[in-house]
């Protein structure tokens, strides 16, 4: 039996670089040519590498392969969000989400954009209260190859499918998963995706979003890799225990005072996103603890109405409500903006799809 072969998506440059030299015996610069197949240009094989020889060619087939996760559901919803269910080489199944964004900025802009959310871990060992993924409970991190296949497999899918040929411009890692307890493989993740001869993306373009984990939040914020978001869903440590009673377990007091310190660079801000669960999280009270963390933080606050998943004791806001709630904070000058749920049909909400999938099995 020949040993496994290698999945070149997995690979950072340094160690790709590392592979062509040692194992195939290529010469160094024939590194970044792969690294452009695989990363700008998107190919599935080795055929399509037409600037190797065939001899080249055969190598990398003898000893490595190309290995993106395959689509096994993709559903589309009213408002052209695009969810997909993937699974990976061991058959383990997550989410990405497509959400175009809103209207263009230039008038004859016919360019549409799209923002992708994609996962990090198989399942999630958090176990927030109200969040689907939490029930799976956690199965393994994701490779840098699988949390990056999402983004090719969903461009290739947009190339194919869509005439207008949208853009994916804006990175989330909201999906499946905590990405702080993944580090090592989400930071090769962001270095891979900003790398000039691959996908090319801006910093100022991918935001990863946590629930607040102490080992990794600093070691990530030096990195300036991405905009940090955090989910705070909870102004008082009560609260923060019943929500969230993992991430709780670092205090919440302790979680602003480390992002009081956080390194942010000039006009840099950190997103605090706050799921609003009726008659829960949304009373005056909530409203004068929420200011005062944000006043302290300089922060920009998400408002995200909660999105109702099966066996949860959590209501949404009504529309009346989440109004109100938006206003008293405005009237404390705090910026809060409604993110609207979009994909709503399409159970888009994190770890949903993949829980429908399950109960139809
Ligand atoms: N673990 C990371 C990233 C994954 S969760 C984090 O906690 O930030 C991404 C976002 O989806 C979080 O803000 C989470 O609160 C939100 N979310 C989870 N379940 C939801 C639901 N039922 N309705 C609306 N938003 C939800």
């Amino acid at each position: 039996m020949s040993a496994e072969k290698m999945n070149l998506c997995d690979l950072p440059y340094a160690e790709l670089e590392r592979f062509a030299v040692e194992t195939l015996g290529f010469k160094k610069f024939r590194a970044g040519q792969i690294w452009q197949w695989i990363w700008a240009k998107n190919v599935s094989g080795f055929d399509a590498m037409t600037d190797l020889s065939q001899t080249d060619r055969a190598k990398l087939e003898e000893h490595a392969v190309i290995r993106w996760p395959s689509i096994a559901d993709v559903r589309v919803s009213s408002d052209g969000t695009t969810k997909f269910l993937l699974e990976l080489a061991d058959g383990e199944l997550v989410e990405t989400v497509l959400i175009p964004s809103d209207a263009p900025k230039r008038p004859n802009d016919i360019t549409v954009r799209m923002t992708q959310c994609v996962s990090t871990q198989v399942g999630c060992a958090m176990a927030c209260s109200f969040c689907s993924t939490g029930k799976l409970g956690f199965k393994r991190n994701m490779t840098m190859g699988e949390i990056l296949g999402q983004i090719q497999v969903a461009r290739r899918y947009v190339n194919d499918t869509q005439p207008e040929r949208p853009i994916i411009r804006n990175l989330v890692y909201m999906g499946m998963g905590e990405p702080l307890l993944n580090l090592g493989n989400v930071m090769d993740s962001l270095r891979t995706l900003q790398h000039p001869k691959g996908l090319a993306f801006s910093p100022r373009r991918i935001t990863v979003s946590t629930c607040g984990i102490e080992k990794g939040m600093r070691e990530f914020g030096d990195s300036g890799l991405a905009f940090l978001a955090v989910s705070l869903h909870a102004p008082n440590q009560a609260l923060r225990e019943q929500l969230m009673p993992r991430a709780a377990h670092w205090h919440l007091d302790d979680l602003i005072a480390a992002l009081e310190d956080y390194p942010l660079k000039t006009r840099e801000r950190i997103t605090l996103e706050y799921l609003v669960i009726a008659g829960l999280n949304d009373q005056p009270e909530h409203v004068k603890q929420l200011a005062r963390i944000c006043v302290r933080l300089k922060a920009k606050l998400n408002l995200i109405p909660y999105n109702p998943t099966p066996d949860t004791p959590y209501k949404a806001p009504t529309p009346e409500e989440l109004l109100r709630f938006e206003k008293a904070l405005w009237a404390k000058d705090i910026t809060a903006i409604v993110r609207k749920s979009k994909g709503q049909d399409i159970e888009a909400a994190c770890g949903q799809l993949r829980a429908a999938h399950e109960a139809a099995e």
